[in-house]
């Protein structure tokens, strides 16, 4: 009883903290406060970036990919704060927490929903820009890499090639197959092709025999294969074809920018020769405008516990679907007509997905699984939802870290599990 009062006075000063401070007009304080944290030698100009500073925008905009969330509407941070060490960062969630003001962390910025760089819940909030937090260490010998939360996939690939000789020939040959299917231009008729794309690590023998044993249908040849280094697969997967270096992968401006729309599913029995036929003749309606990417399942995926950490689909999925609409075209119409899409589209794919929950995949952020836990929490996580409520509940039971669709706190006395609807 007595921690729970404890527990009680804490969320009442939390939340006069959040009505009474719901802008920067409290400037100086939190100036103040950042300075009392951080060492004497930080350069705040550096380190803070108000609305009306000169780079405010250029780093807003730095890693936003998704230009749905890039236009004059989307609700912007009053502040960023761009760390370069852990003290900073300390010192941003002091701060901000002791004047009510929420926190979006951002790492690379790729989240589908913008969620890491914008917030729907508070008209106020701080983005914790972490991309000068970026460094990679590999250790070879021990098998173990240490990665900064702002560093980007390709800066980690790029790291780990440098050390790759040394490790390629204790990998196990395998083969990853995955099925794209997406509208393509053949002269000038617009036509669905399904590619199928693999990435097997062996040379082409090993390739061209697996491939002869388990997919004959396929009628892969030598023609069809290219011989590379794995970093170098890393780049032609990343859609730089013509032999560009692999130091393209730790150049950040070079995404190509574009509105986009994700969705997923998981599949769990084999769909039907009727059910592809009609997922065919849907994508290849006029006014089809989005793609389905289809990723194997199976091989260590399956060897893994659901328990095991958070991430929870793995023995029984044959397959992950990404639906995917892209655009470049700007304005309302435009967004009505591809969201509209990929909607009915998944409407559509209810027969052939997993069910009870409609299993989804977080990396693959989709508001539109609902703001509720209820709604997604299990979707997400299945039966990892509830422990990780439990332990939210541990270290931020106030819910600080918080957003559209993150894990919310389970208090629980002793030994008592959060029961199925809890959060409403
Ligand atoms: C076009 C596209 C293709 C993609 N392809 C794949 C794919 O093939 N496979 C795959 O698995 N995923 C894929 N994703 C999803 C992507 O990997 C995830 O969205 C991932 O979260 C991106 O990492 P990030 O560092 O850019 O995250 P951010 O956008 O920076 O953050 C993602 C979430 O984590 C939070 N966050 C960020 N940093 C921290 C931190 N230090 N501490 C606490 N919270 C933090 C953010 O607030 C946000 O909620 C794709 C996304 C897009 C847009």
């Amino acid at each position: 009883m007595a921690a729970f009062s404890f527990y009680l006075s804490l969320s009442v000063v939390a939340w006069l903290c959040i009505f009474s401070v719901s802008s920067l007009s409290d400037h100086e304080s939190f100036l103040r406060c950042f300075s009392s944290h951080v060492s004497p030698t930080a350069n705040l100009s550096q380190l803070l970036y108000l609305a009306d500073s000169p780079d405010y925008s250029s780093l807003l905009f730095s890693s936003i990919q998704n230009l749905r969330f890039a236009s004059s509407e989307t609700p912007k941070p009053l502040l960023i704060v761009a760390p370069a060490d852990e003290f900073q960062v300390q010192a941003s969630v002091i701060c901000c927490r002791s004047h009510g003001l929420p926190i979006r962390a951002r790492s690379g910025g790729h989240d589908y929903e913008g969620l890491s760089y914008r917030s729907e819940k508070s008209s106020s909030f701080v983005l914790l820009d972490l991309e000068k937090l970026r460094s990679v260490t590999v250790d070879v010998e021990h098998g173990v890499a240490w990665v900064e939360a702002g560093a980007t996939l390709g800066e980690l690939y790029y790291k780990v090639a440098e050390k790759w000789q040394n490790t390629a020939h204790k990998l196990h040959e395998d083969l990853l197959l995955r099925v794209d299917i997406v509208h393509v231009n053949r002269g000038d008729r617009r036509v669905v092709e399904a590619a199928f794309k693999s990435l097997f690590l062996g040379h082409c023998d090993g390739l061209l025999q697996h491939m002869g044993e388990r997919f004959p249908a396929l009628g892969v040849e030598r023609n069809d294969c290219r011989e590379m280094s794995w970093i170098d697969s890393a780049v032609y997967a990343a859609g730089y074809t013509n032999g560009e270096p692999a130091e393209i992968l730790v150049n950040r401006e070079l995404q190509p920018k574009d509105f986009n729309k994700g969705k997923s599913d998981y599949v769990t029995e084999p769909i039907p020769v009727s059910g592809w036929e009609a997922i065919w003749a849907r994508l290849s309606e006029e006014g089809a405008t989005g793609s389905m990417h289809m990723d194997p399942w199976g091989g260590r995926m399956s060897e893994i516990s659901e328990s095991n950490i958070p991430f929870p689909h793995r023995k029984g999925n044959l397959f992950i679907i990404l639906y995917l609409s892209t655009w470049r075209d700007e304005g309302v119409a435009a967004s009505t007509k591809h969201l509209g899409w990929i909607r009915s589209m998944f409407r559509f794919m209810t027969p052939y997905v997993s069910k009870r929950p409609r299993a989804a995949y977080l990396n693959y952020r989709d508001l539109e699984l609902g703001r509720n836990a209820m709604a997604w929490g299990e979707r997400y996580f299945k039966d990892n939802f509830r422990r990780l409520a439990m332990v939210k509940g541990e270290v931020d039971p106030q819910n600080f870290f918080s957003n559209e669709q993150s894990v919310p706190p389970f208090i629980a006395e002793t030994g008592e599990r959060p029961p199925i609807n809890y959060i409403l």
